[in-house]
C-alpha cells in the first residue's frame, strides 16, 4: 500500500486534480439508511472509460481495494467503504453521458453515472420507453441499478433490470475494458458473461455502461384504488386482470391500512383515496401503448366482477391524470412516512404470489404475538410476489432494533420454508452476508467463490460485500 501522500498524487497523474476529492462529504461515507459508516484513503471520480481502467489497473498492481458508488441509494450497505480507512471510494457520476439512442432498433446506450430519470428522459424524447421506475429515480444510477439488479414498481409487466439489458461495457479488477455493448436481441456466443455483473454489487467489475432496451411508450393507462379484506383477494384479483388484459397488468400494488394512516398523518398532500376503510388495498395499473384502448372499461368490468364474486369491496378507478398521480403519491410516500414514524425492521423478501397469503398470514400473527416492541407494515410490488414485510416502532426503538437478528431470523426461516427469498431487490451489500450463507445452495455458494476469485483473484474490488472476504 502507497503512503497517503503517493497514493493521491498517483490518482490525480491518472485522472487529474479535479477528480481527486480530499476531504470527502461525510454523506458518501455513509449508507442511505445509515446503517454503516465508512472511512477513505480517498475518493476519486473518473469522466471516462478510460479513467476507470486506468485507475484499476493502479489499485489492482498495490492491491487497493476499491468500492463503487452510484447515487448511493442502495439498502444493504453495498457502496459504503469498511471502516479500515485504506479503500478507494470510486464515484462513477463523472460518467453521464448517452452515447447513443436509436429509436428504430428499440435501444439506448448510456454511461454508468447517468442518473435513471435521465435515461428516461432521453427515452421518451425518442417517443419510446425505459421501464425502470425506482422511488429513487431521481438520484439513483444506471450503473447502480445494474449491480443491484433492482426491481420496482413494473416487474410484473417488463422484469428486473437484467430483462432490460442488451450489452454492457466493464472494467475489470485488473483494469481490462470488457465491451459487450451490442445491440442485439439475439446473441447466443457462448456464456452470458455480461450478466454475471448483473447483481454482482460491484464485486465482479465496474460498470461503465451498459445498452438498454427501450420499449414502446404507454399512451393509455387505467388505475384503481381497491379495498380487498385480505391478500388472498390480491391473488384471485391479479388472477382475473391477467385472464381479461394480458399483459396490460404494469403494476400491482399491496397497502396495508396502517401505510395509509401513516402517510395520510406525515406526508403533506397524502389523502385517503376511498371513504370506508379496509385492512387491505391494492394499486392497480394497467397500460397500453395504443393511445385508443379502452382500458377503464376493461378495468371496471374487472373489478365489477371481482365486486359480485366478494373479492374486494371498494374501489376508485381515476377519472384524470391527478387523481391517478394522487394514488401514486399515496405509495410512493410509504418509507418516507415509515421513517418518520420511527426506526424499522426491513425484511425485503419474495414469494411464489400464491403463497403469500399464508406468509402474510403466519408472519403476521407471530409478530402480533411475539413482537410487541413494533407493529407491522408490510406492503409491496406484490404483483411480483414481492413483500417488503418491515416492523416499525415509535421513535428510536432501541427495544425492537435490539432483537433485529432474532426476529430477521424466524422471518427469513419462514421465507426459506416457504420457498421464498430473502433478498426480492435490495441485493446483499454488507448488510445479508448472513443470510446469503444461511440459506443459498452450497453449490450455488461456492460457484459464487469460484467466480470472484477468477474475476478478482486479489479481491480488490468492493471486498466484503456479497460474500465475505476470504481467510
Ligand atoms: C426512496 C427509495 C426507493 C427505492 N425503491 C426501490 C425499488 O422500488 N426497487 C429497488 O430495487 N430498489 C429501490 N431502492 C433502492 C436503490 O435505489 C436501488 O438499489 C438502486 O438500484 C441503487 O442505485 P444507486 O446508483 O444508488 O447505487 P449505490 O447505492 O450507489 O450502489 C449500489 C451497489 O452497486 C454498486 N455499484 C454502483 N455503481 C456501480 C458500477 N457502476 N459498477 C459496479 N458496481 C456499482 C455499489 O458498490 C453497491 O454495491 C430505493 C431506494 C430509495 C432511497
Amino acid at each position: 500500500m502507497p503512503s497517503r501522500a503517493e497514493l493521491l498524487r498517483e490518482l490525480r497523474l491518472r485522472v487529474g486534480d479535479a477528480a481527486v476529492l480530499d476531504a470527502p462529504p461525510a454523506e458518501l461515507l455513509t449508507d442511505q439508511r445509515g446503517l454503516y459508516q465508512g472511512a477513505v484513503a480517498a475518493v476519486v471520480a473518473p469522466q471516462s472509460t478510460a479513467q476507470v481502467a486506468s485507475l484499476l489497473a493502479y489499485c489492482h498492481e498495490q492491491r487497493i481495494s476499491v468500492v463503487p458508488q452510484g447515487g448511493n441509494t442502495g439498502y444493504c450497505g453495498g457502496a459504503t467503504p469498511d471502516a479500515s480507512g485504506s479503500q478507494l471510494l470510486l464515484l462513477l457520476s463523472g460518467l453521464k453521458a448517452i452515447r447513443a439512442v436509436d429509436p428504430d432498433n428499440y435501444s439506448l446506450t448510456a454511461e454508468a453515472g447517468c442518473i435513471l430519470a435521465t435515461i428516461k428522459q432521453a427515452a421518451a424524447a425518442a417517443q419510446r420507453y425505459f421501464p425502470l421506475a425506482l422511488g429513487s429515480e431521481g438520484s439513483c444510477q444506471l450503473g447502480g441499478n445494474l449491480s443491484t439488479n433492482a426491481g420496482g414498481l413494473n416487474v410484473l409487466r417488463y422484469g428486473m433490470t437484467r430483462d432490460l439489458v442488451l450489452g454492457l461495457e466493464v472494467v475489470l479488477a485488473d483494469g481490462r475494458v470488457l465491451d459487450t455493448l451490442r445491440a442485439l436481441r439475439k446473441d447466443n456466443t457462448g456464456y452470458d458473461i455480461k450478466s454475471l455483473f448483473i447483481g454482482a454489487e460491484g464485486t465482479l467489475g465496474v460498470i461503465t455502461a451498459a445498452t438498454l432496451k427501450l420499449l414502446p411508450q404507454p399512451l393509455a393507462s387505467a388505475t384503481a384504488f381497491v379495498a380487498i379484506p385480505s391478500p388472498a383477494q390480491a391473488v384471485a384479483l391479479l388472477a382475473r386482470l391477467r385472464a381479461v388484459s394480458g399483459e396490460r397488468v404494469a403494476s400491482f400494488e399491496l397497502i396495508p391500512r396502517i401505510a395509509i394512516e401513516l402517510t395520510t398523518r406525515l406526508i403533506a398532500g397524502v389523502a385517503d383515496p376511498l371513504d370506508d376503510s379496509s385492512p387491505w388495498y391494492l394499486l392497480v395499473e394497467l397500460t397500453s401503448s395504443a393511445a385508443d384502448e379502452q382500458l377503464n372499461a376493461c378495468l371496471d368490468q374487472a373489478l365489477e366482477a371481482a365486486m359480485n364474486a366478494g373479492e374486494i369491496s371498494n374501489a376508485s378507478v381515476a377519472q384524470n391524470e391527478r387523481q391517478r398521480s394522487d394514488f401514486w403519491r399515496l405509495r410512493e410516500s410509504i418509507p418516507a412516512a415509515q421513517r418518520r414514524a420511527g426506526a424499522s425492521l426491513k425484511h425485503d423478501v419474495s414469494l411464489p404470489i400464491t403463497a403469500l397469503p399464508r406468509f402474510v398470514a403466519v408472519a403476521s400473527a407471530w409478530v402480533a404475538q411475539h413482537v410487541p416492541e413494533g407493529y407491522l407494515v408490510a406492503y409491496g410490488h406484490v404483483g411480483d410476489g414481492n413483500l417488503h414485510f418491515n416492523i416499525t416502532a415509535s421513535g428510536a426503538g432501541e427495544a425492537l432494533l435490539r432483537r433485529q437478528a432474532e426476529i430477521k431470523r424466524v422471518i427469513h426461516d419462514l421465507v426459506h420454508e416457504m420457498h421464498g427469498s430473502f433478498s426480492a431487490e435490495h441485493g446483499i451489500g454488507q448488510l445479508k452476508l448472513e443470510e446469503l450463507e444461511r440459506y443459498t445452495d452450497p453449490v450455488e455458494l461456492e460457484l459464487m467463490r469460484t467466480l470472484k476469485q477468477a474475476f478478482d483473484p486479489r479481491g480488490i474490488l468492493n471486498p466484503g460485500k456479497v460474500l465475505r472476504n476470504a481467510k
